[in-house]
């Protein structure tokens, strides 16, 4: 076969692989060129029968009379004109010659209303031909050469190799679906297989090895994908990804968080804030200031106007891609180590390399934009597909793709960025805060608020890192402001008050500097026992994930570590750690806390925390399901490495082991089984000391019947409340609901450390709740006698315990136990101990 194809309109020649739409750019449909137009008359370019002409007009085929298919198809998307902007001259199996008019079209109308105006032109059949294309860069409809039908050539390697194979359907155990960090981990696994990679949902396909693409399918927690390889290597493409999808792709629980309220809150509508106002908003990183209002305009991002043709602009855009890239690669190595902002870092960097955005951006080039529009086009139809997801993870990522917008801009223009000329004592307000804008913050920033933006974003997370009060989602209420209005930010309790009077500034300055100087003295006395007036000590530790921490704790003043919960320190293993990498973090754990007990929580993994270094079953209801001590039996390897690592540990005195979610007496009686066996197979003569985690229900109602085996009970308020209440810990929406301060957790507390007492042993408590100063004086009361707290509060909690009797609190925990909801607990400890 030999089949000359001529232009079919006039214009530009531009590669096929540069069509903003993977159907054609991954030639999907088929091999051509595309033309951008110069005018609107398409003719057609060969003679032939019209085969095919789409009701909304945009697309035509004519075939061959030796059956060759040639589609012309106007613009990306526009089908979804309706046949708007286009006017046809022939009909289905009209017979046409080469140069006859086929269809007219409104060239300006359709680039305004489509993504893409390009005039592609394509073979759909037969596809195993060779293609000849023209080297010519202009074409004039009905009379240049464009396309060229070869001989049938010999399929390649990878055609003969190409049969397509299809994965089994994998269940989604992401909670968050796939927001941006999975479909990169994804995107990179696949991009290292030359095979055509795509993944299946619902009958809808998308390429995976693009980022934007496997967001664009909007996959949620527990939905079925397939994934389909095709190639040379498509088997081992499958066997790398099968079980990395089944796995999670390399999501820590951190990232299992729901997604939280995105949209502003309407609560704020109607405020007037040029009156003392108090607004609203959601809590991204918790902080007491007050200062002057500084408005940060949102950064306008200059767009050149010259041109230098397709050739130098696609070069320019390039060298800024491999410079913001190479500058972001530097700040990874500057930031190793700081988990939140280095992987933060490298989600921009996964973004810069997602052949979606990147394809866009060349395929704009080569439309005739410069590199700078065409780079912001490109993140405009990234932007689109992260918008119409119905997750709020990957809506949050649109922040990501502005702020690598305006990086990258800026980079081709040579625009330096602001410098914030803040004063001292300001509280930015703005729009929404990117990544890079927290990273300039410098001291003189007190506290942000934002009109948009979420708890969860990654601004927020770093944030939260900063130890910078920020309020989120409050609302286009924030545009009233001029800036310079006084206010007070009280992040913690979600609120901020606008133009405070004289007498509210007052006490709000009066509590900033009393918190303060109250901080700072607390931290002289920090390493000081904190013994309440009536002489009893409570132990106040640290409550940790890794040395870092543990070396935090220590500097803060720990009495210990009450809580180190050892699966989070091997989180990103892909095996499962060895016995001799757990000794060596575990000992430097223990030589770091300098001759302090440390608790060592045994691997609480499975359930909502699932680790790529296991095979773990997907359940119905994982929180109910295999978790903790539940994995050990049928994961010998995993608890037995451990055990062995925790009683090598010198001097094991200071050691403390203690095992996660035990609901029974079997598995209690199991583990100590396990645990001397282990002992006496290492000869070792030393007593260990044995514990447990109390949190669910059952071991807290029968706590002396657990306590008689073992050294000490750790409550962990966090699970004890989730299964006390029914409510998951995890869902946003009930989250208000849930409460450690109800009456039947409280109970539960007291039951287990009352037990704990009798017998001469501690109760200590490791949950969120021990890290909270209102929660105090009610744990003391309710028999508690150790708590594992977050590093920044072991100051404070030492003093606040310095000033209380364990008499009084024991009476005021017996009122509190005895009222009917959590609301009227709070409101106790309110009048009590005003906190
Ligand atoms: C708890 O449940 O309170 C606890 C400390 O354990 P985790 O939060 O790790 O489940
Ligand atoms: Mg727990």
């Amino acid at each position: 076969m030999n089949l000359e194809i001529l232009a079919p309109v006039s214009g530009a020649v531009i590669p096929i692989e540069q069509v903003p739409d993977p159907a054609f750019s991954e030639k999907m449909l088929g091999d051509g060129l595309a033309v951008n137009p110069t005018n609107g008359m398409v003719v057609a370019p060969i003679d032939g029968v019209v085969s095919s002409l789409h009701k909304s007009l945009h697309a035509v085929s004519i075939t061959s009379e030796s059956g060759a298919e040639v589609l012309i198809h106007i613009g990306v998307e526009t089908v979804n004109l309706q046949g708007k902007g286009f006017k046809a001259f022939v009909k289905q199996d009209n017979k046409v010659k080469k140069g006859d008019k086929l269809i007219e079209f409104d060239v300006d109308f359709i680039t305004a209303n489509a993504p893409s105006g390009l005039v592609i032109t394509i073979i759909t059949n037969p596809m195993d031909v060779e293609v000849f294309k023209t080297k010519a860069s202009l074409v004039e409809a009905g009379k240049s050469f464009l396309l060229n039908i070869g001989e049938r050539r010999e399929p390649s390697a990878l055609e003969l190799e190409g049969e397509e194979i299809i994965s089994t359907p994998i269940k989604i155990v992401n909670k968050n679906g796939f927001h941006a960090r999975p479909a990169g981990v994804l995107a990179n696994i696949a991009n290292k297989f030359k095979s055509k990679i795509e993944i299946e949902k619902n009958g809808k396909k998308a390429s995976a090895k693009s980022i934007v693409s496997i967001m664009g399918l909007g996959i949620e927690y527990q939905d079925s994908i397939t994934i389909l390889a095709s190639g040379p290597d498509a088997e081992e493409a499958l066997k790398a990804l099968m079980p990395a999808v089944k796995e999670g792709l390399n999501e820590t629980e951190e990232e299992h968080h729901p997604a939280l309220q995105t949209v502003a809150s309407d609560a704020n509508t109607g405020a007037d804030l040029s009156k003392e106002t108090k607004i609203t908003g959601i809590s991204a990183s918790a902080g007491f200031v007050t200062g002057k209002v500084f408005l940060m305009a949102e950064e306008t991002i200059e767009i050149p106007s010259t041109n230098q043709g397709p050739a130098k602009e696609a070069e320019i855009l390039d060298k800024a891609l491999a410079s913001v890239k190479n500058n972001i690669k530097e700040e990874i190595k500057e930031n190793k180590g700081k988990h939140s902002f280095e992987e933060i870092l490298k989600t921009h960097l996964g973004i810069l390399e997602d052949h979606f955005l990147i394809d866009n951006a060349n395929s704009f080039v080569g439309a005739g934009k410069n590199a700078a529009e065409a780079f912001v086009n490109a993140v405009e139809k990234s932007v689109e597909i992260l918008n119409a997801a119905q997750n709020n993870l990957i809506k949050e990522r649109i922040a990501d793709y502005k702020d690598l917008q305006r990086r990258v801009v800026m980079t081709i223009t040579g625009a330096k960025p602001k410098i914030l000329n803040v004063p001292a004592g300001s509280v930015l307000v703005g729009q929404e805060f990117l990544p890079n804008d927290i990273s300039k913050l410098n001291a003189n920033v007190l506290g942000v608020i934002s009109a948009g933006g979420s708890a969860t974003s990654h601004a927020s997370i770093m944030l939260r890192n900063a130890g910078m009060p920020a309020l989120v989602a409050v609302g286009s209420v924030l545009k009233q402001l001029k800036g310079g209005e006084e206010v007070i930010l009280n992040a913690a309790e979600g609120y901020a008050v606008f133009n405070p009077s004289d007498s509210v500034k007052k006490e709000a300055l009066t509590r900033v500097e009393a918190d303060k100087k109250a901080h700072e003295q607390n931290l002289l006395n920090a390493s000081k026992p904190a013994v309440t007036i009536d002489g009893v000590a409570i132990s106040v530790e640290g409550n940790i994930g890794s040395l870092d921490e543990a070396v935090k704790s220590a500097q803060s003043g720990a009495d210990g570590i009450g809580l180190i919960r050892t699966e989070f320190i091997f989180a990103n293993n892909k095996t499962i750690p060895s016995e001799e990498e757990q000794y060596k973090a575990y000992s430097d754990i223990l030589n770091a806390m300098g001759g302090k007990p440390v608790t060592f929580r045994t691997f609480d993994v499975g359930g909502d925390k699932p680790v790529a270094y296991m095979n773990l079953p997907k359940e119905e209801n994982p929180i109910m399901g295999l978790r903790g001590v539940r994995n050990y039996e049928a994961n010998k390897e995993l608890i037995t490495n451990q055990i062995r690592a925790l009683l090598r540990l010198k001097p094991q005195a200071n050691v403390r082991i203690m095992i996660p979610m035990i609901s029974s007496a079997r598995e209690l009686d199991h583990m100590i089984n396990v645990f001397d066996e282990e002992k006496k197979s290492m000869g070792l003569k030393e007593d260990y000391n044995l514990g447990i985690m109390v949190e669910v229900p059952s071991v807290a109602i029968l706590a002396d019947r657990f306590i008689e085996k073992i050294s000490f009970f750790s409550i962990g308020t966090n699970d004890l409340t989730q299964y006390t209440v029914a409510i998951d810990r995890g869902n946003a929406q009930l989250a208000k609901f849930s409460s450690s301060f109800n009456p039947a957790v409280l109970t539960l507390i007291n039951m287990a450390s009352t037990a704990a007492n009798k017998a001469g042993k501690k109760a200590g408590v490791c949950g969120g709740m021990a890290s909270q100063m209102n929660a105090v004086a009610l744990l003391i009361g309710l028999g508690v006698r150790e708590l594992a707290v977050s590093a920044p509060e072991i100051a404070n909690i030492k003093a606040l315990i310095r000033t209380l009797s364990v008499k009084e609190c024991e009476a005021f925990a017996k009122e509190a136990i005895s009222l009917r909801s959590s609301v009227n607990v709070r409101e106790l400890v309110k009048q009590k101990f005003n906190l």
